[in-house]
């Protein structure tokens, strides 16, 4: 490793362990705690990173877009070359396969050139130009142009489930950085070692690509007062967070208490309801199996987990029940990602299983000791279920919920009382969705995705794909954590009225030196004006 880990935090370009208090990661594998210490960062470390990103905030955000593309691009070979150590790490700590975690780094890297081309494009400026008409009667026109520009520094909490692309240089990071935001990032206690390890990959990158210091940090801690404390600091202007619906209300709470509240989005998660229609049941379709593989792929913890499955009652919808328990029973056991995150499992599991009217189908449902669990899928009825908020909760693992609606009216009466969901799946063909009238304009008021004939795990990061939805899904159904568009997270628009040319940020000049698409007059064009 060219690099080692020593649980420090990561100050702009230098590092820092002021806190007394150490704690450990622990590889789940082999129940034993890694051999690394971190220490806990303190107020003092907080601010020394906060204040660092304000300053650095007034540099970065004047960077032409290639310089922060080359940041970006550099981020993404440092990742590569230190691949083979980036893996072992991610193993350790979370338990996942090898395959996993260098899908998951390829991932990561491919976001990051991903936001470096929207860096270099600029697209995300969004410029309006509205020239002036200085004879227009009975008041004239003044000229006024308007492009987005980036909020300040942004605080970014690491997520437990992807230690890569949704973490330290994650699509959040990423993000944040390619229009313009320094990054603080908060790195999750269950793979501190990943954390340090990726940081160190950014904070070269920002050295060997003259980054103004402080554009990144990383600060590590085990308890919630790290992150209280991120949230709360003046400089911090907006924040990034994927995680449980506690954690994320908590932390928009805060958000919007602080004498200037700020954003926090927060992804927290959905049971992401899928409706069986009748054809769909047949078993030449293969619908039971792939459900049974997406319920259990990575044990279940992913925020697009399939966790509810609807169907209308009938020997179909039971075949199809009878062969999706079979097959969750057939993929048996999978190692959690933490102690804690597979006892809240089984504990939650062993719950609904105790719920009124709930039957469970699987036969492999015994508790496991440590971090090992086995998947769970349970039947109830639809009254049954309408009635129970607890059965709406998020069984974060390999564990799935079917409801048996007696008809079409009924299957629309229980989609209604769902919350604000990631994804909405539909299975069946074009004939039968279509004459289900209202349901496809039902599920697009309670998600922020809607898939026909697949599964809603494995999320494309791509310009078209919209990761987020209704609250509680997320704190804000307009934006998205996932694909190019999660820029608009971290930019607000400023208008520029009679400005002279002189002065106008490039985006805006006359000449169009940028050479970028903008609408001027109402028209899109690259012409200069
Ligand atoms: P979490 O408990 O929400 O924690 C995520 C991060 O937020 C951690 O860094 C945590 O800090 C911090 N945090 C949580 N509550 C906070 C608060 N009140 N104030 C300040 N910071 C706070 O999520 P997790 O540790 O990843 O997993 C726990 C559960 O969350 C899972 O069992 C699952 O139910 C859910 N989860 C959902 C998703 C999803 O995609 N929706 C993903 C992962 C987990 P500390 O750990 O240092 O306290």
């Amino acid at each position: 490793m060219q690099y080692t880990i020593t649980g420090h935090q990561l100050l702009g370009f230098s590092e820092s362990a002021l806190g007394k208090n150490t704690y450990q990661t622990f590889n789940p594998q082999t129940g034993t705690a890694t051999p690394w210490k971190f220490c806990e960062a303190t107020d003092s470390e907080v601010h020394t990173a906060m204040e660092l990103a304000r300053t650095a905030f007034e540099t970065y955000r004047e960077l032409p877009g290639n310089h922060r593309a080359e940041f970006l691009r550099a981020i993404a070979v440092q990742l590569e070359l230190q691949q083979e150590d980036l893996v072992s790490v991610y193993m350790q700590e979370s338990g996942l396969p090898e395959g996993r975690a260098r899908g998951e780094l390829g991932r990561t890297t491919g976001q990051l050139r991903a936001f470096a081309a929207v860096a270099e494009s600029s697209s995300w400026m969004e410029v309006r130009i509205d020239t002036a008409q200085p004879d227009r009667a009975p008041a004239p026109k003044p000229d006024i142009r308007k492009c987005m520009r980036p909020l300040g520094p942004v605080v970014v909490f690491g997520a437990s489930n992807f230690p890569f692309a949704f973490s330290t240089a994650g699509g959040d990071t990423a993000s944040a950085l390619a229009v313009g935001c320094p990054v603080v990032v908060k790195g999750h206690p269950m793979h501190a070692g990943t954390s340090e390890a990726v940081g160190r990959c950014i904070q070269m990158a920002a050295r060997q690509t003259a980054m103004p210091e402080g554009v990144f940090s990383l600060l590590q801690g085990s308890s919630i007062g790290l992150g209280e404390s991120l949230v709360r600091h003046p400089a911090t202007k907006a924040v990034g967070f994927t995680g449980s619906k506690a954690g994320g209300l908590a932390l928009s709470r805060l958000g919007a208490e602080r004498e200037e509240p700020i954003p926090v989005f927060a992804e927290m998660g959905s049971i992401n309801p899928v409706v069986v229609l009748p054809s769909a049941t047949e078993p030449g379709k293969g619908w039971a199996k792939a459900y049974a593989l997406s319920v259990t792929l990575g044990a279940g913890q992913f925020c697009t987990n399939p966790g509810l499955v609807l169907g209308i009652e009938g020997s179909g919808w039971t075949a199809f029940s009878k062969a999706l328990a079979a097959e969750v029973d057939a993929v048996g056991t999978a190692c959690m990602l933490h102690p804690k995150i597979a006892s809240q499992y089984q504990e939650l599991r062993t719950d609904f299983f105790a719920q009124p009217g709930v039957s469970r189908m699987t036969s492999k449902d015994e508790d496991q000791a440590d971090t090992r669990a086995t998947g769970g899928v349970a039947v109830v009825s639809a009254a049954a279920f309408r009635k129970n908020a607890r059965l709406k909760r998020e069984v974060f693992g390999p564990f799935t919920l079917l409801v048996t609606c007696e008809d079409q009216q009924d299957l629309m009466r229980t989609l209604t009382v769902l919350e604000g969901q990631l994804t909405a799946s539909l299975l069946g063909d074009e004939t039968e969705i279509k004459s289900a009238t209202g349901l496809v304009a039902l599920l697009g008021e309670k998600a922020g995705r809607l898939l026909i004939n697949g599964v809603p795990t494995g999320v494309e990061v791509c310009p078209g794909m919209h990761h987020g939805g209704p609250f509680p899904a997320t704190t804000d159904s307009r934006f998205t954590s996932v694909g190019t568009d999660a820029v608009k997270r971290w930019i607000r628009p400023l208008s520029f009225q009679n400005f002279p040319e002189g002065i106008l940020p490039p985006a805006l000049k006359d000449d169009n030196p940028l050479g970028i698409l903008r609408m001027v007059n109402g028209e899109m064009t690259a012409d200069p004006i």
